[in-house]
């Protein structure tokens, strides 16, 4: 069977922003997330060339994500940003040696209700202004009266999340990191604050740990960049191909609701991908496509499982050829602009019907 749709993820490259990540962080320890799948790119083969690239830790949102790499042997140490949300939960992760990010009391009585011996490595997470979660930054004392009581817990320190660092122009980035600090001023553990935005744009905020995602699969999580401007390299690239080649008389509609005309007589392609695989329906009209090394502009609503491209630009255009949707040439980020949102959203929207390959594992 021929895929539609293909996903080829190149580990190199995943390497290569790692070592980027390193570059510009060269103090601190990496923390990469894993989360969401590996924001799409599949977490155990993204997960095992981390490891092989000597990553310090992965994190994960929840527990299954955790136990996942586990079961595909992965030994790295684990922080699961959510925490344990049951008591079981708890367990498993105290069995599985994982590191529990603790963001409020009533998680803090769930690791009490395991037994005293029981050893967990803990994260405690501040909220330093940015209200998701978090412990307000008062509690810090009463954190390290619960650790007195649990000599079996083991600290691995205070980590905080950054609500505006893709804006290298607002204060409150600096006033998150500010109060972080001090509030921890003299308090034992090691600190970690930055994502990807704030390790790139804020050196404040490269602490003991940084906590890079979405810059170790080559997007910019600065607006108005893209992965190349960062010296990044995508890791993943995105192609469906070309099912059916058209002609028709200037005036046609293309696609549901009629809602393309064509403005002369032209050339229109159908490739085999839609919002089924996850490209987004909202893409506008124009958004840049590649057949053949050239810019195809998308006509027409994206359906289901197919959509329409302006052939002009490409007179040799031939059913079966490949068409690029994201990759080396042609960023996602630029992809997602055109769909009002960001790459993070469109690498995670990905589906079940994506046939995914790895090259340079
Ligand atoms: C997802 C996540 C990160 C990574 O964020 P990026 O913007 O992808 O670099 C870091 N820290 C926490 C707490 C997260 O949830």
């Amino acid at each position: 069977m021929i895929p539609r749709v293909t996903a080829t993820v190149d580990l190199a490259a995943i390497r290569h922003n790692l070592g980027q990540v390193r570059r510009c962080a060269p103090r601190s320890r990496v923390m990469a997330a894993v989360k969401a799948d590996a924001y799409g790119h599949g977490a155990v083969p993204v997960a095992r060339a981390l490891e092989d690239a000597g990553v310090d830790a992965l994190a994960v949102a929840c527990i299954e994500e955790a136990a996942q790499l586990r079961e595909a042997h992965i030994r790295a140490p684990i922080a699961i940003l959510e925490g344990v949300i049951a008591g079981e939960e708890a367990s498993l992760a105290a069995y599985e040696r994982l590191e529990i990010v603790v963001h409020d009391f009533w998680q803090v009585e769930l690791l009490e209700s395991l037994p005293s011996a029981a050893s967990v490595g803990l994260w405690f997470k501040l909220d330093s202004g940015m209200h998701r979660l978090g412990f307000p930054l008062d509690a810090v004392p009463l954190l390290l009266d619960v650790l007195k009581r649990r000599p079996n817990w083991r600290l691995r320190g205070w980590m905080t999340h950054l609500a505006c660092a893709d804006e290298p122009e607002n204060p409150m980035t600096a006033q998150q990191i500010a109060a972080f600090e001090r509030v921890l001023d003299g308090v034992p553990g090691e600190r970690s604050i930055a994502n990807s935005a704030g390790l790139i744009a804020w050196p404040q905020a490269r602490t003991n740990w940084v906590r890079p995602g979405l810059m170790l699969y080559g997007a910019s999580p600065l607006p108005g960049k893209v992965g190349a401007d960062l010296g990044l390299q995508p890791a993943m690239r995105l192609e469906s191909r070309l099912i059916a080649v058209r002609e028709y008389e200037a005036g046609a509609p293309v696609g549901y609701g009629a809602a393309y005309r064509c403005p002369e007589r032209m050339r229109v392609g159908v490739a085999a991908v839609g919002y089924a695989d996850g490209v987004h329906r909202s893409l506008r009209f124009g958004t840049p496509l590649v057949i053949r090394g050239r810019r195809v502009p998308l006509v027409g609503r994206v359906s289901m499982d197919m959509i329409t491209l302006d052939l002009r630009a490409v007179p040799d255009a031939a059913v079966g050829d490949p068409v690029l949707l994201w990759g080396e040439g042609l960023p996602a980020e630029q992809l997602a602009e055109c769909a009002g949102t960001l790459a993070y959203e469109l690498f995670c929207g990905l589906t079940q019907r994506v046939r995914f390959r790895y090259v340079n594992a």
